[in-house]
């Protein structure tokens, strides 16, 4: 089924990779090229904000993919060169050293990367965090002795500080709005978490805002709305993240909060198709509601989809949105969207641990959000998962008690 060319592949992040991997698994025997812009071989991104950070000595990036594995499935991976141009009409690539490659499909997996602050002058200590790159210029930074200072309590800045602090760090955490974690997490997950970190020693100072921030080699200074002012070693900046579409806008890709794809991740141009944090795609179990994930299982579950399509199958997107994350030793997970939710059902798990269910109003499970110390909440949350990807609409009474999950999933035909 492949031509000359084969399949390209922009982005050597968690989704590319991914794709990449699952195309030779599937039996794709054309050429499989992997371009990614970091000089690293593709890496996980969720140790960066955690281990990473926490660990004593510089380790290499853990890997997606190492270099035997790219050899053993004849996968060719360019690294360290942006690709600056797509053209459907002649169907290549063009790289930023001048190569030009064809291409059969394409899939752009370009990822995210984080939201810049405006006037505000580079300075080594203010900090973002993307690529590991990012993550070693951090990690000197965060020791006993060291004030850090967060800015924006969503779930990096809130990861590093969790880090840092553990680390001994000094931490305090600014956030506008009037609580943390205000995009997708129930008010009562987020004050678990807030009480977690304020428990671990964490300033957290939520309704603030910045009017100025000044830095030189001495310090950061973050002037607040009130007129106090914090001064801290580093500010690490954690206020969102925006897709990666530089590429798409100038090969003519339809945009909508990232790159516009179909349900089976077919960008707007033939052949081109797009996957992971970069694109925006309409979701079969909201309705067809357009959602852009920023998550690690999104990224690996599109590129099995993105790669099976590419190779001419006709699946579509449907996996129930699933993201975690680790903080001190507490684990939450959200499965589904929580905002499509509008009663709760809270299920006590003991030691503090609970789970919400989110139900619309027919009652169906539309999302789970929980929090708990390790493990305590990953068996439900795995069920919930189940229970809302088979559409069920459970009893209230059900949920909040102590009865098995399972028994709430439909029996087998
Ligand atoms: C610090 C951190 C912690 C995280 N923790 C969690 C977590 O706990 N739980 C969770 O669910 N998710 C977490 N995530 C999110 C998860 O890592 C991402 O959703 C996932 O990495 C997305 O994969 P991707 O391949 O779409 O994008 P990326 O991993 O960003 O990969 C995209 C790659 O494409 C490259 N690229 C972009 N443009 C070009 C171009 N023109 N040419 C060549 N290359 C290009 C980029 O440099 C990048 O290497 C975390 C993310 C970060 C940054």
């Amino acid at each position: 089924m492949s031509g000359e060319a084969g399949i390209v592949i922009v982005g050597a992040g968690e989704c590319g990779a991914r794709a990449a991997v699952t195309l030779r698994e599937s039996g794709y025997a054309g050429p499989v090229t992997l371009i990614g812009d970091e000089i690293h071989l593709p890496y996980e991104r969720p140790p960066l904000s955690k281990q990473v950070l926490l660990a004593e000595t510089t380790e290499a990036p853990p890997a997606v993919l190492s270099e035997a594995g790219l050899r053993e499935r004849a996968i060719q991976h360019l690294a360290g060169v942006p690709v600056t141009a797509a053209d459907s009409a002649s169907k290549q690539v063009v790289l930023a050293d001048g190569r030009a490659l064809p291409y059969d499909k394409l899939l752009l997996a370009t990822g995210a990367m984080p939201r810049r602050l405006p006037n505000v002058p580079a300075s080594p200590r203010i900090l973002y965090l993307r690529t590991i790159g990012d993550a070693l210029a951090l990690r000197p930074w965060i020791a006993a002795g060291m004030h850090v200072a967060v800015l924006g309590g969503g779930f990096i800045g809130l990861e590093v500080a969790a880090s840092a602090r553990s680390r001994g760090a000094r931490v305090t955490v600014i956030e506008a709005q009037e609580r943390i974690l205000k995009r997708g997490v129930p008010d009562a997950v987020a004050e678990t978490v807030l009480s977690v970190h304020q428990g671990n020693g964490v300033l957290v100072a939520c309704g603030v805002s910045v009017s100025g921030i000044d830095a030189d080699e001495h310090g950061v200074g973050i002037r607040l709305g009130d007129g106090t002012q914090v001064t801290a070693d580093i500010l690490v900046v954690g206020i969102g993240a925006q897709p990666c579409i530089d590429l798409a806008e100038q090969a003519g890709l339809a945009l909508d909060n990232g790159i516009a794809v179909n349900e089976r991740l077919e960008t707007s141009v033939k052949d081109i198709y797009a996957a992971g944090d970069c694109c925006s795609f309409p979701h079969p179990l909201y309705g067809g509601r357009r959602l852009r994930l920023e998550a690690w299982r999104n990224a690996q579950d599109q590129a099995i989809i993105a790669a099976a399509n590419m190779m001419g199958a006709t699946r579509g997107y449907e996996s129930v949105p699933y993201f975690w994350s680790d903080q001190f030793d507490h684990t939450l997970q959200i499965v589904g969207l929580v905002d499509e939710g509008r009663s709760v059902v809270r299920r006590e798990l003991g030691d503090g641990a609970f789970i919400l269910f989110h139900l619309d109003d027919g009652g169906r499970l539309v999302a789970a959000s929980g929090i708990g110390v390790g493990n305590r909440i990953a068996r439900d949350m795995k069920l919930s998962e189940m229970l809302i990807a088979k559409r069920v609409a459970p009893s209230c009474e059900a949920l909040a008690a102590d009865a098995n999950l399972k028994t709430l999933l439909p029996r087998a035909a």
